[in-house]
């Protein structure tokens, strides 16, 4: 059964009418009071399950922990980084809001890092596959845009994976999450390893856009062809927005946000929290405001730019 979105202004109210709306979604955000809880239902696919390759040590015959001291899988730093950085105290229009994610999943974890869930055929999951390795995935594409799967590229007068940002819904997220930890340099022409922060950085990325927000840097649907380009919109370093009581508040999306990209975006901020529950709230994808063109002209946006 589902029950009709209502806020009756009781906080207990509306978390109670919010668990039942999403009962089976793979992606649930559940706020009670100050805190809030995001539990996500994934099934990891491809390599995911395979040791993740910082953590492959080279022979050593002498070693006596190799037993008791398992590898990560990818899988286990995917998900790490996700409930890492979404996480902490966040201040949202004036309260101070608790942040805990929890990544539910049944793939291998000699680490105890997935926590596993019973197959009730009715709880839908987020698809998260893992490419590893120099083969078998988007080489050609030009640069670090090559392993993402959400990242809006224009390519061939097309925009690639567009819809992929612009189709999430709180019943099904987002579509597959796809990330490669390999890239083609432009600098070689040879298709070398992201590194450890590269691949932890796009696995919360790329879970920011299960959470049903948008990018902030100039991605395809943006206008932008690719990043650093100067043809698509960043977001502004600050700008208005208004609360449900009418009440007007600058946030801000810090050089460091999680929805810029690059392996340095590593933050979330006090507004990502606020618009993943905006997401939730009204069932929208959450788009940051256009901006500016050149990333380093984010401040000189005039503040009463609106949502
Ligand atoms: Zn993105």
């Amino acid at each position: 059964m589902i029950l009709p979105f209502k806020n009756t202004g009781n906080a207990n109210d509306r978390d109670i009418s919010c668990e039942l709306r999403f009962k089976n979604a793979p992606v649930k955000v559940i706020r009670t009071g100050n805190s809030v809880r995001i539990s996500a239902f994934v099934k990891f696919t491809g390599d995911a399950d395979s040791q993740f390759t910082d953590t492959v040590k080279s022979e050593n015959p002498i070693s006596v922990k190799k037993d008791t001291c398992p590898g990560e899988t990818y899988a286990e730093v995917a998900a790490n980084a996700i409930m890492n950085l979404w996480k902490g105290d966040f201040d949202v229009g004036g309260q101070s809001l608790n942040v805990e994610t929890l990544i539910y999943s049944n793939n291998p974890s000699p680490n105890n890092v997935l926590k596993p869930f019973s197959a009730d055929k009715k709880q839908k999951t987020l698809k998260i596959h893992i490419g590893a390795g120099d083969k078998g995935h988007l080489s050609s594409l030009p640069g670090a845009l090559a392993m993402r799967s959400h990242e809006g590229i224009r390519i061939f007068g097309g925009i690639l994976n567009n819809e992929s940002v612009l189709k999430w819904s709180v019943k099904k997220s987002s579509s597959a999450i796809v990330i490669y930890d390999h890239i083609r340099s432009s600098k070689t022409g040879k298709m070398e390893f992201i590194g450890r922060n590269w691949f932890e950085q796009t696995a919360a990325h790329e879970f920011g856009h299960a959470l049903g927000l948008g990018d902030a840097y100039n991605a395809g649907y943006r206008g932008g062809r690719w990043v650093g380009s100067l043809d698509g919109y960043y977001a502004p370093y600050c700008y208005q927005v208004e609360d449900e009581n009418g009440n007007r508040n600058c946030v801000y999306v810090p050089d460091n946000d999680i929805m810029l990209q690059g392996e340095a975006h590593n933050h979330v901020s006090d507004n990502d929290i606020r618009m993943v529950l905006n997401a939730y709230k009204t069932g929208k994808v959450q788009l940051f405001p256009r901006g500016c063109k050149n990333i380093k002209d984010r401040r000189k946006v005039n503040k009463d730019i609106r949502e």
